[in-house]
């Protein structure tokens, strides 16, 4: 059996990480990575990395796609999940055009290729209107004060650390952030649908959405690949 080897791409806040979370229940033999989630622990950190990542992020610019595409590389190399066996989810890269070729050139040497891409379908009202209620906590768990609040008030559930509030949360920053991913939606969409792996779900909540994509992940897998 081939392995999944999955990219979820979606607008800021249309719930990559919520549904990738909600995946992964179902279906813990997949790996998941979170590129933003990696620059946010990088710049907790205080590394290089996250110094340089900082001011792209509150712009709500993207960082260079050589850049990205290396701390990806050295990521997945890390994790030894380029070998085989191991299948794996990518969020939030690639983002451009680039960073898809970047991406292909990485997975060229080990005789695969991204098999499978979801496009999350969500309308821009809606996910205006949740960004406001979004708060977050290092490990790159998601909540929403209104729909899905921890346990307790602005404490993550599993660590009962603080959660905070992204930087690049309000309506300036995520307006940018809404139509630079806009802008690399279509050379992205075309890139993969010419591989035939490319798949588009909608719905206006996560609920809604969760079964098309589990079933469509589901169906994938199944098929062998
Ligand atoms: P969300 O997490 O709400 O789904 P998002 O896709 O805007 O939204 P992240 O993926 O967390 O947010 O990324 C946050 C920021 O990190 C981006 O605005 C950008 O500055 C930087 N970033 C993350 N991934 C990439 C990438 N592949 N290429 C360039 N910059 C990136
Ligand atoms: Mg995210």
């Amino acid at each position: 059996m081939n392995p999944l080897r999955m990219i979820i791409m979606g607008a800021p806040g249309s719930g990559k990480g919520t549904l990738t979370s909600k995946l992964l229940k179902k279906l813990p033999q997949i790996h998941s990575l979170s590129s933003g989630d990696i620059l946010r622990r990088e710049m907790a950190n205080g590394s290089e990395i996250g110094k340089m990542a900082k001011s792209y992020i509150e712009r709500g610019d993207l960082l260079p796609d050589k850049f990205m595409a290396n701390l990806i590389q050295a990521e997945l190399e890390q994790q030894k999940w380029l070998d085989a066996k191991t299948s794996f989810l990518l969020d939030g890269f690639p983002r451009t055009g680039n960073q898809a070729i970047e991406l292909e050139s990485v997975l060229v040497p080990h005789n695969s290729d991204i098999n499978m891409v979801i496009e999350l379908d969500v309308p821009p009202e809606v996910i205006l209107n949740r960004i406001s209620n979004r708060w977050v906590h290092i490990s790159g768990r998601v909540y929403n004060l209104e729909y899905n609040p921890p346990k307790v008030p602005f404490k993550d559930d599993i660590t009962g650390e603080p959660l905070f509030k992204r930087p690049d949360d309000n309506p300036e920053t995520f307006k940018v952030r809404l139509d630079k991913y806009f802008a690399e939606l279509e050379p992205l969409r075309e890139y993969y649908e010419k591989k035939g792996v490319y798949v588009k779900v909608s719905g206006e909540t996560s609920d809604i959405i969760f079964p098309k994509l589990l079933s469509a992940v589901e169906a994938k897998v199944k098929s062998g690949l």
